[in-house]
């Protein structure tokens, strides 16, 4: 498996989308394409907040990688008109690092924590006065004659965002005003997703290019537009620059991206559950160690769109290939499994 064909379907943040990232990303509610729920919330949120001359309430957004947490947080603050300090959970190691954050923001300034399941318990703990009550709570002095000192913090809003919400504590997640959930993009968003890239790219598309490139994107902007990167390239060396249908087609088949957006490592999870655990179910931790590949990297990259997808099940004995999963690999689905699903089913699991 080469590091490159990880990247190009992975949400998360890649070295060289850092660039394209700043260009493509949507400035404003309006232009962010898609999760129109989330969208309409958050407005009226803002718009409440901001008639009422108050900080927004805290905010965790929380979802698979790729999906458009950052951009909305910097569009919260352009809407907003106040500054966004960006910063993210295992970057803040101590509660002074934390405290020093706290002490600098101004008057309805965002504070931005990516990864906000990854801070640590004592981090976490300054984290709730300040999100409560505006305040931070410091010790003075060392030994029996150590004190408690309060300082007021400014009224600022806290956005998080995290991969795993279940990670979260209760505590935290508790202080949050209000929590979105980004789902996945269907078809139609992630469309008009790389028709608004091509064109601020100034890259030509056909409308079936554009179709293709949307088809295999897993749901998630930030692989629509590596895609869209690479087929853009593609077209360029072998064609024209236009981007038809068969350009794109053509060129996500050499890139080994299946027409679902699946590549190599998705169809070795699927074909290890099948071939090495009969199917499942099997535990993540024993798939990862099956084809050399981190849990984590699995629990958020991969796992999430087969899941959608109706590829993989999450049975209480672990994860479990479909027959959805079989059709599209081309693997006959075993006679005897079709009574075991109907137990799960009977089971409501
Ligand atoms: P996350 O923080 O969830 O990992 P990002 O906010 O960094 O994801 O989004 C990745 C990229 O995808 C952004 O740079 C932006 O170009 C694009 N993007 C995300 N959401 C949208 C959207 N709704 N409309 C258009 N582009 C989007």
């Amino acid at each position: 498996m080469s590091e490159e064909k990880e990247r190009l379907i992975s949400g998360k943040l890649a070295a060289d989308d850092a660039k394209l990232d700043t260009s493509l990303r949507p400035r404003c509610l309006s232009d962010f394409i898609g999760q129109k729920r989330l969208k309409d919330n958050l407005g009226v949120a803002i718009q409440a907040a901001k008639q009422r001359g108050e900080a927004l309430d805290h905010v965790l957004l929380y979802g698979p990688p790729g999906l458009g947490k950052t951009t909305l947080s910097h569009i919260i603050a352009l809407e907003m008109g106040v500054n966004i300090r960006i910063t993210s959970g295992p970057a803040i190691e101590r509660q002074g690092d934390l405290a020093a954050i706290l002490t600098n923001l101004k008057p309805f300034d965002i504070l931005f924590i990516d990864e906000i399941h990854r801070l640590s318990r004592n981090v976490e703990e300054v984290l709730y006065p300040a999100m409560e009550d505006y305040a931070l709570d410091i010790m003075v002095g060392k030994g029996p004659g150590a004190r408690s000192l309060r300082l007021k913090l400014p009224h600022f809003t806290l956005i998080g965002a995290t991969t795993r919400y279940a990670m979260l504590s209760a505590p935290l997640r508790d202080r949050f005003g209000s929590i979105f959930r980004l789902d996945f993009y269907d078809e139609d968003a992630i469309h008009d997703i790389v028709s608004r890239s091509a064109h601020i790219l100034g890259v030509e598309a056909e409308e079936n290019g554009i179709r293709q490139i949307a088809c295999r994107s897993r749901g998630t902007p930030r692989v629509a537009n590596r895609l869209l990167r690479r087929v853009r390239d593609y077209a360029q060396v072998k064609g024209n620059g236009l981007i038809t249908g068969d350009m794109a087609a053509e060129s996500l088949a050499c890139l080994e991206v299946d027409r679902l957006g699946l590549d190599e490592i998705d169809h070795k999870v699927l074909k290890t559950i099948i071939h090495k655990f009969g199917g499942g179910p099997v535990g993540l931790e024993t798939i990862a160690a099956a084809i050399s590949e981190e849990a984590d990297t699995i629990m958020d990259v991969y796992e999430p769109y087969l899941l959608q997808l109706g590829f993989l099940e999450r049975t209480p004995r672990g994860r479990q290939a479909t027959r959805l999963a079989y059709q599209h690999l081309n693997i006959p689905y075993p006679a005897d499994k079709n009574n075991q699903q109907g137990l799960w089913a009977e089971n409501g699991t």
